[in-house]
């Protein structure tokens, strides 16, 4: 649509300009740090830092009412970066400017529905938010997308050069740096670590494939996060883990995404994600309570955090009901098939255990609930779902299994309506689907496949008699027919078909 021909009050706010004053904010001991240098952590007192910008309340003279109509209208602009994340730009880093916006294609993920037999499974309707439709086919692209475009903002604005970008990762976080990183003609490489043979064949393809120098570190996820946090202490590199904040403010589109599926309009709804690093459950918490304080939503959603057995610290810190005994402690995590969540020690508890007090206290305890869920259970889910039409990961089965855990708990009220992530493509984690088939799952998992949602291909092989295109060599005609006729009339048979 041409811009002249939207609504009139709209027009002069279709196409965002840089404004603002962002800062990053220590949320250990309350400084405030300018935003011209990339930082991690607090240089005062080491806590994690979020991004705020201090010009916030300015947006309120816009009421709620026509942001709503600014973020619908902008969706239908021909600029395709107005499409993706940035049409909500005075959100999620309004300082940058669209010139040095770096878009892939992330972002404006569809939400697939449920059927009936998976809703009646579950005990309620809900839909997958399939983020696995990103482009490196995670959601880690949003919040890749955000730190990008302001890295590429320092290059072109503030004269940065020689980026070497580098990240730890359970596997989607290189294949999503990598991707971004390979985009720039100039001023960008990327080195990613990964915990060896932790992470999928198509995991470890990503980044190969999109020319990053990839290092694999024995040990787990935690363990690289502490090589590359002293990295980044000491050389100049930028940090494209979840800790760099401007990877939040991307992530927080998920939730702006979801309101405006729901026309904005999200208070019977219950949002589930699998937590790992809980990088994404800070932007999910922190972009609802945004659009409430904005107006755009008149009441914030519940949110669920899902997390497995083998990897729970989350879960064990909010199992103790009484806040002021609360204590976090990392815990050793142990194999799990929802391995992008597979973290011991998240990076962004901080910011969790702020959000959620935030959040809680504007919409009750009930509001950010988290339930941990087994590995079969998982498992099962993603497999079920996936025999339902959906692309789901083990992490999307994880939420699965998770939304379902707290409904039968009895702490989803009967009117409510799940959003769950389907945080990537089901094909980056086939080799668990692959050992559920086959039940090859090594014995620290415990998982035990059903027999019903096994499944296996079938080989048509052909008797001596009969001739084989297999040979590599064109068969005749009449060889050809002998050929067609048999292998259709075995499969006829294997299928149980009568003839015509
Ligand atoms: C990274 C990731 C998670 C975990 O998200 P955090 O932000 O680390 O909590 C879950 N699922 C997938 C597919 C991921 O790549
Ligand atoms: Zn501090």
């Amino acid at each position: 649509m041409r811009k002249d021909q939207f609504p009139r009050e709209i027009q002069p706010h279709l196409i965002p300009s840089p404004q603002g004053s962002y800062a990053y904010e220590c949320l250990g001991c309350g400084a405030r740090h300018g935003i011209e240098k990339l930082l991690y952590t607090c240089p005062s007192c080491k806590s994690v830092l979020l991004i705020g910008d201090r010009d916030w309340d300015r947006l309120k003279a816009i009421p709620g009412d026509l942001w709503r109509k600014i973020f619908d209208h902008r969706s239908m602009l021909t600029q395709p970066a107005l499409r993706g994340i940035y049409r909500f730009h005075e959100l999620i880093g309004s300082i940058i400017p669209m010139e040095s916006v770096v878009y892939l294609g992330e972002g404006h993920t569809p939400l697939v529905g449920a059927n009936d037999r998976l809703a009646q499974w579950v005990g309620r309707p809900f839909y997958f938010k399939n983020d696995g439709q990103n482009p490196s086919a995670s959601f880690k692209d949003r919040g890749m997308a955000s730190a990008f475009s302001y890295l590429n903002h320092l290059i072109r604005d503030h004269g940065m050069d020689d980026v070497l970008a580098v990240c730890a990762s359970t596997g989607d976080t290189s294949a999503a740096a990598a991707l971004y990183a390979s985009y720039f003609v100039e001023g960008v490489t990327s080195a990613v670590l990964l915990p060896q043979g932790k992470v999928t064949p198509q995991q470890l393809g990503q980044p190969l494939g999109s020319g990053a120098r990839v290092l694999e570190i024995p040990g787990v996820f935690d363990d690289c996060m502490k090589v590359v946090e002293h990295l980044s202490d000491r050389y100049p590199v930028a940090l494209m883990n979840s800790k760099n904040a401007w990877r939040i403010l991307g992530q927080e589109s998920y939730s702006y995404e979801i309101a405006q599926m729901f026309d904005y309009d999200v208070s019977h709804l219950m949002v589930a994600v699998p937590i790992g690093n809980a990088g994404n459950i800070t932007a999910v918490l922190q972009g609802f309570l945004k659009l409430l304080d904005l107006g755009i939503i008149e009441a914030l959603p519940r949110v669920l955090g899902v997390q497995s057995e083998h990897a729970n610290p989350v879960y064990l810190y909010y199992l103790e009901p009484d806040p002021r005994k609360r204590r976090f402690e990392p815990v050793n995590v142990r194999p799990s098939t929802a391995q992008a969540a597979m973290i011991g020690n998240p990076v962004s508890m901080p910011r969790v255990m702020s959000l959620v007090d935030k959040y809680r206290k504007l919409a009750g305890d009930g509001a950010v609930q988290v339930v941990q869920v087994s590995e079969q259970e998982i498992m099962d889910s993603m497999i079920l779902a996936n025999r339902n039409g959906h692309i789901t990961c083990t992490q999307g089965g994880e939420c699965l299994a998770g939304f379902r855990k707290a409904v039968e708990k009895g702490s989803v009220d009967s009117h409510v309506v799940g959003v769950l992530d389907a945080t990537a493509h089901a094909l980056k984690f086939s080799i668990f689907q692959e050992k559920y088939f086959e039940n090859a799952f090594e014995p620290e998992f415990r998982v035990v496949p059903r027999d019903e949602y096994r499944n296996a291909p079938i080989a048509i092989d052909t008797p001596g008699s009969v001739p084989s295109p297999g040979g590599g060599q064109r068969l005749e005609p009449e060889e050809f027919q002998i050929f067609v006729e048999y292998a259709a009339q075995k499969i006829a048979q294997l299928l149980g078909l009568e003839a015509k």
